[in-house]
């Protein structure tokens, strides 16, 4: 009875079936409405560990008429849908859950805190603000008097925020998906060695996802808080015995994808022939002369045109630069990642970029005083906003995203 309980407070009782026979001894936590995850009134069954005795209490609370099984993400949708978080925070729920090294939990953290959503509230705010002023100069032609004449210019400010937000999806991508690693090179230039280092690095906590799919020749590890899928290029070898050309067109594609590759070079052979044929990936190629151990003292190695590391996994010598080099190649000289506050995913990075274009052309009419066709860009681009926090719903974007989600959160 629900006058009978209290809100945030746990009774302990006997869970028994229709014989009244004790199936397990619960602590049963109340959560009264509106304080509660779901903003709806909730209880929660603690019972003893186990899949079977966890199983046996289901089982027998969904023999119930009234219960079922909640659907995916059903909980943190009636959350939002009772106002408890926005769009953008119920995202945060799934990322958090999914988040396998400790940046994107943080990152995923503070949104679910809200500080990403403030950025967009802000934003869609300051857009609000120009919308009034475009209007006002519709409604009043003549009366110029009170009007900001930097409006151009204060649109201008909301696309530097709206481009902040987008430069952060490159992180959001790497931190949520992992980067794409390929270490590649001859045979016996070292690839499994240094793959096995890398794998006891730190092994990566394997998530299922639903949505991605990892591929079987794919590892995951931590480096330096990033996230990585390397590519085992042995296994691509092995892979092509039977039939070689698919092996060799698989590597070109691997290669192709990879956003870091790892070309290891023979330090004792000193030739980098290979490196040097594949032009396409220099961009993103950090040449590593492995087996330095074996050099003479003052040998000098042939200077590369990409960035090179000098280390012998034998001996575990420069693998901290070789990780320097890593760091820095996926997060550029400029923006050290482990500093970022947020995030954007895809689906806000594709409403940014066409809210960046519908404010470039308002800025453009603004100062042709055209403020009719103005303001209608401006409308749009809240209104893309709205679909970000959720303040405008759209029911397949909903179905998306919460479909997305585990079983009960
Ligand atoms: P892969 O064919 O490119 O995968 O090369 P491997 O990792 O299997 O290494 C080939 C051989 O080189 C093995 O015998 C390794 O022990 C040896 N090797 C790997 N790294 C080093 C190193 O830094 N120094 C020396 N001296 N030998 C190494």
């Amino acid at each position: 009875n629900k006058g009978e309980v209290k809100g945030y407070s746990i009774k302990y009782g006997n869970i028994v079936d229709s014989s009244n026979e004790v199936i397990d001894e619960v602590l049963v936590s109340f959560f009264i409405a509106p304080k509660s995850y779901t903003g709806e009134d909730m209880i929660e069954f603690q019972c003893h560990g186990g899949a079977k005795v966890a199983r046996s209490v289901l089982d027998l609370l969904l023999a119930q008429p009234e219960c079922r099984l909640a659907e995916p993400g059903e909980f943190t949708f009636r959350a939002f849908v009772n106002g408890k978080m926005d769009l953008v925070q119920s995202e945060a729920v799934a990322e958090l859950i999914e988040s396998d090294n400790e940046m994107a939990m943080k990152i995923a953290s503070r949104q679910l805190d809200g500080l990403l959503s403030r950025l967009f509230k802000d934003l869609r705010e300051k857009l609000i603000f120009c919308l009034s002023e475009c209007e006002s100069r519709l409604d009043f032609p003549e009366e110029n008097l009170d009007w900001d004449e930097e409006l151009p210019e204060k649109i201008a400010g909301a696309v530097q925020q709206v481009r902040k937000l987008l430069d952060s999806a490159g992180r959001g991508e790497i931190l949520r998906n992992g980067v794409k690693t390929v270490i590649a090179g001859k045979p016996n230039a070292g690839k499994s060695s240094l793959l096995n280092f890398l794998l006891g690095y730190e092994r990566a906590i394997v998530t299922d996802i639903a949505g991605t799919t990892r591929d079987s020749l794919e590892e995951s590890v931590v480096i330096r808080d990033i996230p990585v899928r390397l590519i085992d290029t042995a296994g691509l070898r092995e892979n092509a015995g039977e039939i070689e050309k698919i092996g060799i067109e698989r590597s070109y594609k691997y290669l192709d994808e990879a956003q870091v590759v790892f070309w290891m070079l023979d330090a004792s052979a000193g030739d980098a022939a290979d490196l040097l044929e594949y032009k396409s990936v220099h961009n993103k190629v950090i040449a590593v002369w492995n087996k330095c151990d074996l050099l003479e003292k003052n040998a000098v190695l042939p200077e590369l045109p990409v960035k090179t590391v000098k280390i012998s996994v034998l001996h575990g010598d420069g693998l901290e630069e070789l990780c320097d080099a890593f760091e820095e190649a996926v997060w550029g000289m400029d923006e050290r990642g482990n500093e970022a506050e947020f995030a954007v995913n895809a689906r806000h990075a594709t409403l940014l970029k066409e809210v960046e274009g519908l404010l470039g052309e308002a800025i453009i009419n603004c100062m042709g005083h055209e403020f009719e066709l103005a303001a209608v860009q401006l409308q749009l681009a809240v209104r893309n906003l709205g679909f970000i926090t959720g303040e405008t719903a759209d029911v397949d974007i909903l179905g998306e995203i919460f479909s997305r989600f585990c079983i009960g959160k």
